[in-house]
């Protein structure tokens, strides 16, 4: 309910809106003193092959708010998109991604995975990424074979050539790219041929269904087939139950990400489930 108070002036008296303008201005002002207050941590969650084994983890940040509790990426990430925060948050995230890496390195079980680390648009496309890139990778002396940076299909959009001229650059240094949330974005066949990347990652929304939607089961074999006709990588993410796995693994898919196998978990449960991952069915 909007009522007039004043020339030109909308007041807004409906309290849920009220109280949720409130909460992001809050949260706003919050993210900007986040990292040096040390209030945001990475978990882990595993990526695994055909046989279930463990080959790779994906790097999500939890964001510990001294006064709201736990605030999802989901709600905090679109606003340091829009704040221009991302850039610092995202900086701090390759860095702390990196410095696991090398952590792993020093354990056989750990040794071999691949971090996976989710890249916003704006961050991509800020001028001294390659630079930070390369920076970080030396500072912390992480592999660059084992970083992958998780790019979504937003980051192409409107900026197809810098995209493609960037990912070069950053492939010559030796990190591996996917494409994440594959499906639910812009995606051209025609840039999809042009880009370098190594894999695709297809959306949760069209696994969480599949057995229930026969449009979701013939997205998913399309996105695959073509993936693979494109000698590209295919994980599925939000791998929830083992009729997903057998649906996709018998589909060709390649490699497999969701709560069926690994929730997000800390460093060190990651480490110890590597050490003993669960007994697959
Ligand atoms: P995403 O990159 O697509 O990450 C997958 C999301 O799905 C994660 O949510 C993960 O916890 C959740 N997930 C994993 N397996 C399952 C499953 O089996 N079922 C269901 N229902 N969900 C599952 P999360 O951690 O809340 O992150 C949400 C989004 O926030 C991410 O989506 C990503 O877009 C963004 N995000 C997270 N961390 C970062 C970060 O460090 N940087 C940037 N730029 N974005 C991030
Ligand atoms: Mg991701
Ligand atoms: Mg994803
Ligand atoms: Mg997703």
């Amino acid at each position: 309910v909007a009522k007039k108070s004043g020339p030109g002036s909308i007041r807004f008296y409906d309290p849920a809106i009220q109280a949720e303008i409130e909460e992001r201005t809050v949260l706003e002002r919050d993210l900007r003193f986040a990292i040096e207050r040390e209030e945001f941590v990475l978990v882990y969650q595993m990526q695994v092959d055909n046989h279930g084994h463990p080959i790779g983890a994906e790097a999500l940040i939890r964001w510990q708010h001294p006064r709201n509790g736990f605030v999802s990426p989901g709600k905090f990430i679109p606003l340091a998109e829009e704040s221009g925060m991302i850039i610092p948050i995202g900086g701090w995230v390759l860095k702390a991604a990196c410095k696991q890496l090398v952590a792993w390195q020093a354990d056989a079980h750990t040794a071999e995975l691949v971090l996976a680390v989710n890249v916003s648009a704006k961050q991509f496309q800020q001028p001294g990424f390659v630079e930070e890139v390369a920076t970080v990778l030396t500072q912390t002396g992480a592999p660059a074979h084992k970083l992958k940076l998780e790019l979504t299909e937003s980051t192409v959009l409107g900026k197809v050539e810098e995209t493609i001229a960037r990912m070069h650059k950053l492939k010559a240094l030796g990190v591996s790219f996917a494409m994440d949330d594959f499906g639910t974005g812009y995606s051209s066949l025609q840039y999809l041929k042009r880009l370098p990347l190594d894999q695709l990652k297809i959306d949760q929304s069209f696994v969480r269904d599949l057995h229930q939607d026969p449009e979701d089961k013939a997205i998913v074999q399309t996105i695959i087939a073509m993936g693979r006709a494109l000698h590209l990588n295919i994980i599925a993410e939000g791998v929830e139950t083992q009729a997903h796995w057998r649906y996709l693994s018998e589909h060709q898919c390649h490699a497999y990400q969701g709560y069926y196998f690994c929730k997000p978990v800390s460093a060190v449960e990651m480490a110890q489930t590597c050490l003993a991952p669960p007994a697959l069915a």
